[in-house]
């Protein structure tokens, strides 16, 4: 059996990969590291909370003797690590905890996991010979698109927001790993992802919350910005094969090929609650309100998969239309039970 540390298991992604990976991989533990800020949630974990292969361990990814003894209590074989200050908003009003979290506590993962597996540069310590890092990043650190390109990993890096400015200096960290002391690194850079156990503060949530409770739904600008929507489980699959098969060194963009933009995300989900659970009277829609625009909002991401489509055989089962009528159900089942 391996132990492996996955790092901010109870956020969004975390814990849906979490819960994918546990039963997916029956010869692994999953020991999981989060600081359950707020963006954390052991109820995101229910499915695996009594697992017998499953240990959770509330902890900062920047507090490095808690790393150091977490590497020696379990002799962690693999790190993937989720863990990060990941809301672009925040970032704007409150950037320091961004540098932390996802510039330190990154920094802190791999110092800690080089010096356990490893004696020198290049060398590995008998029995971690395929010890491997897995850093989850995303597409902002490539900055914004016009009307048309794609990201490619060879795109070059140009963050616009703290949050993104963090998540290119820790890539960049990874990076200098694998080619200063050899070690086993592989990154991943998704583009946005929607599905169920996402944070009410995000765009997704927030339109089918505010459409049910009756408020505004609030679209930045004139609704224009474009993302390129992945859903949660695709992702899950997608970083469980680079995590086993990605060539050391190298990053892999993750994409669903499904550009929308915000007014079209608004308008589709209004049509499917009014589908679902129509109002006594008119439309989700008219619930819609455009609101002042963030500062730094990118126009567009829009990532190139052709690289993980290729060399590892990975493409996105859901396109939106499928993806957003998967979200909405899980949502409104979870107003239900409450
Ligand atoms: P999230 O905000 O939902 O969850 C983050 C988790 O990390 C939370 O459980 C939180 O408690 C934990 N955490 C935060 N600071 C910590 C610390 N110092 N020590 C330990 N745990 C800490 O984030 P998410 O949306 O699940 O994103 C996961 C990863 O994927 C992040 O690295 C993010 O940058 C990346 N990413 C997300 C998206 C997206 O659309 N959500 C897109 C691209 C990349």
């Amino acid at each position: 059996m391996k132990n492996i540390l996955i790092t901010g298991g109870a956020g969004f992604i975390g814990a849906n990969f979490v819960t994918y990976f546990i039963e997916e991989n029956p010869d692994i533990n999953v020991i999981n590291l989060d600081k359950l800020t707020y963006a954390g949630d052991l109820a995101n974990l229910e499915e695996v909370a009594g697992h017998s292969r499953y240990t959770f361990v509330q902890g900062d990814i920047c507090d490095s003797e808690l790393v150091k003894a977490l590497f020696e209590k379990y002799d962690f074989s693999d790190v993937i690590h989720f863990a990060a200050e990941s809301h672009v908003d925040n970032s704007i009003s409150g950037p320091e905890a961004f540098i932390k979290t996802n510039v330190t506590g990154t920094f802190n993962l791999l110092d800690a996991a080089r010096k356990h597996w490893m004696t020198g540069p290049n060398q590995y310590k008998e029995g971690y010979e395929t010890s491997r890092f897995h850093h989850i990043s995303t597409d902002e650190v490539y900055g914004t698109l016009g009307a048309t390109g794609l990201f490619t990993e060879e795109t070059p890096y140009a963050p616009n927001s703290p949050y993104s400015a963090s998540k290119a200096a820790s890539d960049m960290i990874v990076r200098s790993y694998f080619h200063t002391y050899g070690m086993q690194v592989v990154t991943t850079n998704c583009s946005n992802n929607y599905g169920p156990k996402q944070h009410n503060e995000k765009l997704i949530p927030t339109i089918i919350r505010k459409a049910i409770t009756g408020e505004n739904i609030p679209i930045y600008g004139d609704g224009q910005n474009v993302r390129d929507w992945l859903y949660v489980l695709d992702h899950c699959k997608g970083i469980e094969l680079v995590f086993k098969n990605g060539k050391p060194g190298e990053t892999y963009n993750i994409g669903g090929r499904n550009e929308r933009n915000n007014l079209y995300i608004a308008n589709t989900i209004c049509e499917i609650l009014n589908e679902l659970q129509p109002k006594e009277t008119g439309s989700y829609k008219d619930q819609i309100v455009f609101v002042k625009d963030r500062p730094g909002h990118d126009l567009r991401y829009a990532i190139d998969a052709t690289k993980i489509e290729t060399e590892l055989g990975w493409k996105a089962d859901e396109n939106f239309e499928t993806g957003i009528r998967k979200t909405i159900a899980w949502y409104l089942n979870k107003l239900d039970k409450k």
